[in-house]
């Protein structure tokens, strides 16, 4: 409901309508699109009335210059920068290399648009400096260092993206909030993240990303300084992900990954860079101070001596909690296992606790070790330790937030959080999740927003946007909500055949590929690859990659398998060359772009219900039915909804695609949530039928409009 209607918002309203009706129009490429200028209209309301808009808005609308020139046109007015944040690199990229160029064309007022990034995106000066001057790296990193020192002096950007440096060096050089002096740092004038943090402030467009702003909210709840300027407007792409990343930077955790960083950054006694970190380079430094004795007493017997003890009870920690949540049956390699108060009464659980207060003991001895060395040196007022006190502080916040971690996931006694492990080939992770993160996003988010725009291709489940809004906090602030559903230009019914196969079920069951292999393989033959198919677990699709790849070889065509390269390569690789089939499980249901008949097929094996013994899962859906609502209805069924919609998704991502996308999963035929599915999907060529015969009608309509 708009909240400040009146003639300002109109005279905006019109000034935003004006430029798609008159500036737009100057570009050479220029494709009218009506669902545009009615998100663009939309945007500016809620810019101009302080609403929370949801909108969704099919594929092809063109709805980042929908909301980024109303955004500008809202900046020039009110001299205050919005922030559009993105979920991938992919977009975010998107909008700084074409968007933004194309409204620099468009516009007579030049405007900055500059780029958020966390802190370890950037090199710390001062840290390089340190290592530079230490005289402690190996010859290949000192060289290096030197190397990038030189490219920074040349001008360079100090982003890692765009730096050639190893990641052993990064470690040592990156920025880290908690280790920064900031104003008394004498690298502050042109420390690459303040001159950024600067430029942000003078910019009408700041891009971030999801992960970015999350963490922002965050820092800001603990009462710590955020990382992006206190804006009044915010633009939420890719919306649909806002619940997931919420989920990982509100909650807590604590990984054999963190500790390994720590080691690298603070003092390696193992590592291939021997007496790597900035803990021997202080000491080199003490070494030559007055009070030297004092100083190094203080050091090596709090940190130096006690430090690799610490590691390596940290480890046995972290390697006994996956021996315990595999031994007990709790979960397999990779996924996440619920940790509650049970288990923890198990012989299993009990080691783990065990081991926990081992390790509990030893952060407490480092915390305190590092306390001593960091008031001694404050009192000493030695100017040459001023990074050094910088990095003890560091160290101190790092290992007191771990304990404090430690502490809080090992005692799963809340009902409001959900407690997790997960252990991987070479990490484990223990976490806590908050079990309602929309509460937290509606008090600490959007309540001092003065207006938002959450945007996507998939957000409504049917025609309804009430699983979003709940799902993220939305509903609590319903006054301010306003909501918008824009079909896609795109013409389905001329473009997509939709198959079902009424006699298939489970991919996981024995008989799911001797029963479809042939199938698919004539199928993959007539379209000479040109095909996704995506799987729902990594065990389907391992099992569809065994069963396909040898038979599709003999053809002639390529199976690239998630899991074998990065997701990114995989997808540059079926772009060169598409006579390949790629399988994909979760992170291809969704923005993977390849434009034209490159793919013309997608297969989904199975209907993505998400995995039901995820703990999130479980305590969403135990939550719903102590509440006497169906977990299935209200949380299983539209999830997958959204998933399937995604996944459909992929096959048009132009006014010409054309293609077909086949659903190996007869559910969807014989179910009644089936219709479900169905009716969240445009309106397109359906059919249902035997696989065999599926597929050669699909191909003749192929061809047919081929002819
Ligand atoms: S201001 Fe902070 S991040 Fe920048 S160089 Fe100094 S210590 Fe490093």
């Amino acid at each position: 409901m708009p909240t400040k209607s009146g003639p300002d918002s109109q005279v905006f309203l019109e000034r935003v309508r004006s430029f798609f009706l008159r500036r737009l129009p100057l570009r050479p490429d220029y494709e009218e699109r009506p669902e545009q200028l009615e998100m663009a209209l939309d945007v500016a309301r809620a810019l101009a009335e302080e609403e929370l808009l949801v909108v969704e808005a099919g594929t092809g609308t063109g709805k980042s210059l929908a909301y980024l020139i109303p955004c500008l046109l809202w900046s020039f007015e009110h001299g205050q920068p919005v922030i559009i944040s993105t979920r991938t690199l992919n977009l975010q990229q998107q909008l700084l290399e074409k968007d933004i160029p194309l409204l620099r064309q468009l516009l007579d007022q030049p405007f900055r648009a500059t780029a958020a990034r966390g802190w370890s995106n950037y090199v710390c000066l001062r840290r390089l400096d340190s290592q530079q001057n230490s005289q402690q790296l190996t010859p290949e990193l000192a060289q290096e260092a030197g190397e990038l020192a030189e490219i920074l002096s040349l001008g360079a950007s100090g982003v890692r993206q765009k730096l050639p440096v190893s990641d052993a060096l990064w470690s040592l050089v990156q920025a880290d909030s908690h280790a920064c002096n900031r104003q008394l740092c004498p690298h502050y004038q042109e420390c690459y993240l303040f001159r950024e943090r600067r430029e942000m402030e003078r910019s009408e467009l700041i891009i971030a990303n999801h992960s970015l702003v999350m963490a922002d909210v965050a820092l800001r709840a603990n009462g710590a300084q955020g990382i992006l300027p206190k804006p009044a407007c915010w633009v939420l792409d890719e919306g649909h992900h806002l619940e997931e990343v919420a989920n990982d930077h509100l909650g807590r955790s604590l990984s054999l990954a963190d500790l390994q960083r720590l080691r690298q950054n603070v003092f390696d006694p193992k590592g291939k860079v021997n007496d790597a970190g900035w803990l021997p380079l202080l000491r080199d430094r003490l070494s030559k101070a007055d009070q030297r004795a004092r100083l190094l007493e203080c050091l090596d017997r709090g940190l130096l001596v006690s430090l690799p003890g610490f590691y390596q009870v940290g480890e046995e920690f972290f390697y006994g909690l996956t021996q315990s949540i595999l031994a007990a049956g709790l979960t397999e390699v990779g996924a996440r296992a619920t940790l509650n108060s049970d288990f923890f009464h198990t012989p299993e659980g009990e080691e783990c606790r065990r081991l926990s207060e081992q390790w509990a003991a030893h952060l407490e001895h480092v915390e305190s070790g590092a306390r001593d060395l960091h008031r001694l040196l404050t009192d000493l007022e030695l100017e040459a330790t001023q990074g050094g006190l910088v990095e003890l502080q560091s160290l101190i916040e790092r290992v007191k937030t771990l304990r404090a971690n430690l502490e809080f996931c090992l005692f799963p006694d809340s009902g409001d959080w959900v407690y997790w492990a997960v252990a991987t080939t070479n990490n484990a992770t223990l976490g806590a999740t908050p079990l309602d993160v929309g509460e937290r996003l509606a008090a600490e988010f959007f309540a001092p927003a003065r207006s938002m725009v959450l945007t996507s291709a998939t957000l409504a489940v049917g025609k309804d946007l009430d699983f979003y809004e709940k799902r993220v906090g939305l509903d609590h602030h319903q006054n301010r909500v306003a909501r918008r559903l824009l079909d896609s230009p795109f013409d389905y019914r001329q473009n997509a055949y939709l198959g079902v196969a009424t006699d298939l079920m489970d991919p996981n069951r024995a008989d799911f590929w001797e029963r479809s292999s042939q199938a698919l393989l004539w199928l993959l033959q007539q379209l000479g690859g040109r095909t996704f198919l995506l799987t729902t677990s990594y065990s389907s699709l391992r099992l569809a990659r065994d069963r396909l790849a040898p038979a599709l070889a003999q053809l002639g065509i390529r199976v690239l398998a998630q899991g074998q390269a990065p997701p990114g390569l995989l997808l540059e690789e079926f772009r060169r060359d598409s006579r390949s089939l790629l399988i994909g499980a979760d992170s291809f249901w969704e923005g993977v772009d390849v434009v034209g008949d490159d793919l013309s097929c997608i297969l989904i094996t199975r209907l993505p219900f998400r995995v039901p013994n995820d703990p999130l899962v479980q305590a969403h859906c135990r939550r719903l039915e102590e509440d006497g609502l169906s977990s299935f209805r209200h949380y299983q069924l539209p999830q997958a909804i959204l998933r399937f919609r995604q996944g459909f998704g992929r096959l048009i991502r132009s006014q010409k695609d054309r293609g077909m996308v086949l659903v190996l999963d007869s559910r969807l035929y014989h179910k009644a949530y089936g219709a479900e599915f169905l009716g969240a999907l445009p309106a397109c060529n359906r059919r249902a039928g035997r696989l065999a015969g599926l597929v050669q009608d699909a191909i003749k309509w192929l061809k047919g409009f081929d002819s």
